[in-house]
């Protein structure tokens, strides 16, 4: 052995193990049930004592790193995130956040298609913990009732508000809508960029998912072609 050299080395399980993390694992996206796995007790914690568990936790993610947490633009970075975490973008694990849908009857006996597109949405990956984004397009066929069109965006966002992958974030819209609306007649589209794929691993900067889901009378030629003709994505 050289002088300088070291003798430390990671053992071979461990290098192992960092080899899968960085090349494979949580690369195939794979779709597990569309309810979000989640523990019974995933609500026992108060969001104030979470805040404090994640803040505990993420400083010493940092400190791991290396990063001199006394620095004055890293110091309150711990309590930021864990906050960022539990209130913002990962609200949307808590139920208690789920908007509320106020129904109208659908006086107007509006009985077309109704197409709410460009909605933008951010949310996570859950294999990388880095943001998805991009657009859905949400449509319906009113069953005799009609929802507020701010409110199609609201579940939108509650859903997206999560670890996430975007089959179940398209699917768990669609089921949403399906229940509140009372029918099966419900379409879902989402087109959105992955940092997980554009920012690492492979480094694919211009690629975008695009997701479907397509219920009832949107399962029909006719309407569903309908629906992504106003999309412009029937292409
Ligand atoms: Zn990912």
């Amino acid at each position: 052995m050289k002088p300088n050299e070291t003798s430390w080395s990671i053992p071979h399980d461990n290098q192992d193990l960092l080899d899968l993390t960085i090349d494979e694992w949580g690369d195939d996206h794979g779709l597990s049930a569309y309810n979000t796995p989640l523990r019974s007790d995933a609500f026992e914690l108060s969001d104030v004592e979470k805040v404090a568990k994640i803040e505990h936790h993420f400083r010493e993610i940092m400190e791991t790193l290396g990063l001199d947490l006394t620095d004055d633009s890293l110091k309150g970075t711990p309590l930021r995130v864990a906050k960022m975490y539990v209130k913002e973008i990962f609200g949307g694990l808590n139920p208690a956040n789920k908007p509320k849908a106020t129904l109208f009857e659908n006086k107007y006996k509006y009985n077309e298609m109704l197409v709410e597109k460009d909605i933008s949405f951010y949310s996570n990956c859950e294999h990388h913990f880095v943001p998805i984004f991009g657009k859905a397009h949400v449509a319906y066929i009113s069953s005799g009732k009609v929802i507020g069109l701010s409110k199609l965006n609201r579940i939108v966002q509650y859903f997206a508000k999560r670890p996430q992958v975007q089959e179940r974030l398209t699917v768990q819209i669609a089921k949403e809508l399906e229940s509140i609306l009372d029918t099966p007649n419900v379409a879902v589209v989402m087109d959105a960029k992955h940092l997980c794929v554009a920012s690492r691993g492979v480094q694919d900067d211009t690629s975008t998912t695009v997701t479907a889901y397509y219920g009832g009378k949107f399962q029909e030629a006719d309407t569903k072609s309908e629906f992504l003709k106003y999309l412009e994505l029937s292409k």
